[in-house]
């Protein structure tokens, strides 16, 4: 008696933690399928970054002027930095052939749901969508945006880079390993095919959280 009590005891609560992960999950997980259709297939003669706020509002003020020097301050470690134009109202840069547009999506205050769906990160990387929160600590705000765009130009987790696992901080350096500035080469020749950021390095087994070694 007391071991089909147990098993079903043990059934029950197996199913209720399968129904909470079921019903939890990642809220975003569809806008970000959905959006990681909308990336390039070959990366673009420029680059055309949308900045909106998060209800996609238009940034004026000295808000804008303080995203604008956090963004092209973290494009700047980017050598194709060049070929890449941020637009902060819709009527300033007019879409020429050969330019593919992208979001940055900029959070003033804490917001941006993180893959799990149980709390918030500074920043989400959501197919041609990047979300980034500007964190009051101007140099911390720029790495977070040079960590997204990373990811956005393709780059996967790797310690001791600006790519550090976002759950291991001790691992961050301001830097690009050899590996990584070939994979953002590909940004410096138009035309070549973009590759699926997030998974490139992931699916190959080279990612190195490296935590705590
Ligand atoms: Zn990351």
């Amino acid at each position: 008696m007391i071991v089909v009590l147990a098993v079903s005891l043990a059934l029950l609560l197996t199913s209720a933690a399968l129904l909470l992960f079921y019903y939890h999950g990642d809220p975003w997980r569809r806008l970000c399928l959905e959006m990681d259709g909308k990336l390039p297939a070959r990366t673009p003669e420029r680059l055309v970054i949308d900045v909106v706020g998060e209800s996609i509002e238009r940034f004026g003020g000295i808000t804008r002027v303080v995203i604008e020097d956090v963004l092209r301050s973290a494009l700047s470690v980017y050598s194709f930095s060049n070929r890449v134009v941020s637009r902060f109202e819709s009527n300033e840069t007019e879409v020429q052939a050969g330019d593919h547009v992208m979001e940055v999506r900029v959070y003033l205050r804490e917001g941006i749901l993180s893959e799990d769906g149980w709390g918030f990160v500074p920043g989400r990387m959501c197919g041609n969508i990047v979300f980034v929160q500007l964190l009051d600590d101007r140099a911390t705000a720029r790495f977070v945006f040079i960590h997204e765009l990373g990811h956005y130009f393709g780059l996967y987790h790797e310690r001791g880079t600006y790519m550090g696992h976002p759950l291991c901080p001790e691992t961050h350096g301001e830097r690009f390993s050899e590996r990584q500035i070939e994979i953002l080469g590909r940004w410096d020749h138009p035309g070549t095919e973009y590759e699926k950021h997030w998974f490139l390095m992931k699916e190959d087994g080279r990612e190195n959280f490296g935590c705590g070694t």
